[in-house]
Formats: C-alpha cells, structure tokens, sequence
C-alpha cells in the first residue's frame, strides 16, 4: 500500500480521561485535491481515501497493513472517531474551520487503493 502526501492542520484535543493533549489531524481540502480520513480502530493506523472513493471503502477488501485486521469492517469515521486507550470515542470535533495554509504541515498516510472496476 502506498504513502500519499496530504495536507493537514493539527488540532490538539483535550479528552477528559487524558492528562495529555491528543493531536487529531483534519484535512486541509483545496480545489486540486479532496480527502477523507479513516481509522483503523483496531490499531489505530490512520488511512487516506480520495472523496470521490469514500462509496467504495465498504466494498474493500485488503487488510489492515500495521495490524492485519480486516479494514471494511474496522474503519472508522476519523476524526468524528478516534482511537484512544484501545476504546472508540467519538470527538464531536468541528471540522468547519477555515483553510489556514499557514498553520498546516504535510503529512505521509497509507492511501486505500481504488478498487478496480470492469
Ligand atoms: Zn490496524
């Protein structure tokens, strides 16, 4: 599986059963590129998928690279759900904020493949 370059703004999250801050990362979609972000809730590993190809996650049928676990049936809605202390909590976290290149970074994610159609 391939590594795509995505960028990201970095939102540090309190959660009340953490002492430290979580780092949860939002995609920065512009004109020439849109994203959606998945969690593998099983380990947490962090996947990539072009919006246009979100119908296709169920109909996937790789395993999960960092774990093996079977990924249509262990993604989660990431960031709306996380990982966190091996239990999915939902964040709740606002993902309308405005496109602030300044303040993002461009971050490596494991991109599900296109499934091939014939
Ligand atoms: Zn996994």
């Amino acid at each position: 599986m391939k590594k795509i370059k995505v960028r990201v703004i970095i939102e540090n999250v309190n959660f009340l059963e953490l002492i430290d801050r979580v780092e949860i990362f939002k995609v920065l979609n512009g004109g020439w590129a849109s994203f959606k972000f998945y969690q593998c809730k099983c380990c947490g590993e962090i996947y990539v998928t072009e919006l246009h190809n979100v119908k296709d996650v169920e109909a996937y049928d790789n395993n999960c690279i960092q774990c093996n676990m079977e990924l249509k049936k262990n993604l989660l809605d990431y960031p709306m759900q996380i990982l966190l202390n091996n239990k999915v909590v939902n964040t709740n976290i606002d993902l309308t904020f405005m496109a602030d290149v300044e303040n993002s970074i461009v971050k490596e994610f494991y991109l599900l493949p296109t499934i091939a159609r014939f």
